[in-house]
């Protein structure tokens, strides 16, 4: 190589070296035993320590805290595949602690990195270093994350009644399918229980046209409370219509149904809401419906329990009626 060609090699080496230090992106290379080769500009912005500090020294020994088992695997693995290895911010937020200067409320205030590690050749085209490369994506994470929280809670207002905040009648419905299909399977096998309870606050109409519907809201949230109060985690409580509530009972025969059904009428019977300086009470009339092997489809069990209800209301209301085949 004669002295220009020398002088232009060198030239390369500078507009090179000059692009890697100002690169937006995180380059450091590591040889064989781990010790730092190259810790770019944006490293040295982003951590705060120069690259005169780290030159040659074993990366572990300088950054303790970094996950050591993970990063020997992927840097392994670069070495004996010879092939490019990535990590995702979604599978590991980050690989370097750094600050992010764009921090979201109720979000990390660390830099979101999406990294690869590269095969670097050597002349006899084995793999002699390996190039990490971090990239800051904490943007686009930040975003996906708060489109994934608003879409969770579009999801849930969606299924949620606004009155109420119990689950619409929609949600409930889909909620009563899947319970009935879970049965139904579940029966081939044994004995199952499920119960059904659904209610409708008596005499409402006189409540709204005497006090007006704003009262009317109050008391039917009132009753709502009151369902939620009694529900158990593992049950499913709805408003099915105007003044219509329902309660699933997973994993509950008649008896245990038909006793809810009474601790809920007779909570409901001791409220008193007020609104407006008026102290407000009423009444439930509830059916119940256990689940039967023989039920054709959900619907009919709702029908059943309907029909329990209807009985309640005629035989007095502010009672709980369990569903029979008279009552068809
Ligand atoms: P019964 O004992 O037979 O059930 O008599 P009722 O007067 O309660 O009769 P019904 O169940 O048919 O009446 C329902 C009333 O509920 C009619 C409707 O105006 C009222 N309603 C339905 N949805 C709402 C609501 O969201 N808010 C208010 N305030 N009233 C509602
Ligand atoms: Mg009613
Ligand atoms: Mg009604």
């Amino acid at each position: 190589m004669n002295k220009v060609e020398q002088q232009l090699e060198l030239a390369d080496f500078y507009w090179m070296m000059q692009m890697l230090q100002t690169v937006d992106v995180g380059l450091v290379i590591l040889e064989r035993d781990y010790s730092i080769k190259l810790w770019n500009g944006f490293m040295e912005n982003h951590s705060g320590i120069n690259n005169k500090q780290l030159i040659n020294k074993e990366i572990f020994s300088v950054f303790p805290n970094l996950p050591r088992a993970w990063v020997e695997r992927k840097v392994e693995s670069v070495f004996k595949l010879g092939s490019p290895a990535y990590s995702t911010w979604e599978q590991r937020p980050h690989l370097f602690p750094f600050k992010s200067y764009r921090p979201l409320t109720g979000h990390s205030d660390r830099m979101y990195q999406n990294i690869t590690f590269m095969p670097l050749l050597g002349p006899n085209r084995s793999v002699s270093q390996v190039c990490l490369l971090i990239y800051d994506v904490t943007e686009s994470a930040t975003s996906k994350m708060q489109l994934e929280k608003a879409n969770l809670q579009l999801e849930k207002l969606s299924r949620t009644d606004r009155l109420t905040g119990l689950n619409n009648r929609g949600y409930w419905e889909e909620c009563l399918q899947q319970e009935y299909r879970r049965n139904k399977r579940a029966s081939e096998a044994g004995k199952v229980e499920a119960s059904l309870i659904m209610f409708d606050i008596d005499h409402f109409k006189p409540v709204n046209d005497t006090y007006g519907h704003l009262a009317g809201d109050q008391v039917i949230k009132a009753v709502a409370n009151c369902l939620k109060d009694t529900a158990r985690d593992t049950d499913f409580a709805g408003r099915y219509g105007g003044e219509e509530f329902v309660l699933l009972l997973p994993n509950t025969g008649v008896e245990g149904a038909f006793e809810v059904a009474e601790r809920l009428r007779t909570k409901i019977q001791s409220l008193v809401v007020k609104h407006e300086g008026l102290e407000l009470s009423v009444t439930v009339s509830l059916g119940i419906c256990d689940f039967t092997p023989n039920l054709d489809s959900f619907n009919l069990w709702l029908e059943r329990a309907d029909q329990a209800l209807y009985n309640s209301k005629h035989q007095g209301r502010n009672q709980s009626s369990v569903w029979s085949q008279e009552l068809e």
